[in-house]
C-alpha cells in the first residue's frame, strides 16, 4: 500500500541519489529502500565534527508489546566528509537487512548499562558481517566500508573475531547464531520481525 510520497519524502530521495550519482547499483537500492520502507526513509547530513554515521529507527524502539503497533520511520543520519558516499551506503545496508527478513535486537538491558553497550556492538557488528559483502558487491573497497576516525576497542575487536567464522547468511541463521551469542554474554536480547507495515508517518491518525 504505497501512498504518493510527499514533497518532503521526495527532497529526501533526491538528497540520496545526488550522493550517489556515481553508482546506479546504490542509487537503485536507495530507491527500493525508499518504497519499500512506504517513503519514510529520510537523510540528514551532519557536519564533518559531528556524530559518526548512524542508521536510526524513530522514535527508538523502547517497548517490545507496542512495537508493531506505533508508527516509525528510518533516519539515516550521514556526517560529511570524503567518505559520504560509502558512508550512506553503509547507513542504507543496515535497512536492507530489515527488507531482507533479518530481525532487529531489541536489548532489554538499561540503555547505556555495559551490558547494553556490549549488546549494541555485537548488534552492530553482527549486521556488518551480512552486509560487508554487499558493500563490497556494489563496488566499495573494504577500507571505506567503516569511518577511518573510528579505531575499534579490544572489545569490539574480540567480538568481530568470534562473529567472523559465523554462519548469518540468512535471516533465520542470524537469528539464532545471535540470539546464543547474546546470551552467552548474558545480554538480555531479542529479535524482533519489523514488518514494513510499521512505517508510515509518525503523525497521521
Ligand atoms: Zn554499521
Amino acid at each position: 500500500m504505497s501512498e504518493t510520497p510527499t514533497e518532503h519524502q521526495r527532497a529526501n530521495l533526491s538528497l540520496m541519489l545526488d550522493i550517489l550519482v556515481s553508482n546506479s547499483s546504490s542509487r537503485q537500492l536507495a530507491r527500493e529502500l525508499w518504497e519499500f520502507f512506504n517513503h519514510e526513509l529520510y537523510c540528514t547530513i551532519q557536519p564533518a565534527t559531528g556524530e559518526a554515521s548512524r542508521f536510526k529507527i524513530l522514535p527508538p524502539i523502547d517497548d517490545v508489546a507496542t512495537v508493531n503497533s506505533k508508527p516509525r520511520v528510518i533516519m539515516l543520519s550521514i556526517r560529511k566528509s570524503q567518505r559520504i558516499e560509502e558512508a550512506l551506503v553503509h547507513e542504507l545496508l543496515h535497512g536492507e537487512l530489515i527488507r531482507r527478513g533479518y530481525p532487529v535486537f531489541f536489548i532489554h538491558d538499561e540503555q547505556d548499562s555495559r551490558a547494553w553497550k556490549y549488546g549494541a556492538m555485537i548488534k552492530n557488528n553482527a549486521e556488518h558481517v551480512v552486509v560487508k559483502p554487499i558493500f563490497l558487491s556494489l563496488g566499495y573497497s573494504e577500507d571505506r566500508f567503516t569511518s577511518p576516525t573510528k579505531p575499534l576497542n579490544d572489545e569490539e575487536k574480540r567480538i568481530i573475531a568470534d562473529l567472523d567464522p559465523m554462519d548469518l547468511s540468512t535471516p533465520d541463521k542470524f537469528r539464532k547464531a545471535v540470539d546464543t551469542y547474546m546470551a552467552a554474554h548474558n545480554i538480555r536480547a531479542e529479535p524482533l520481525q519489523l514488518p514494513r507495515s510499521i512505517f508510515r508517518p509518525l503523525h497521521a491518525n
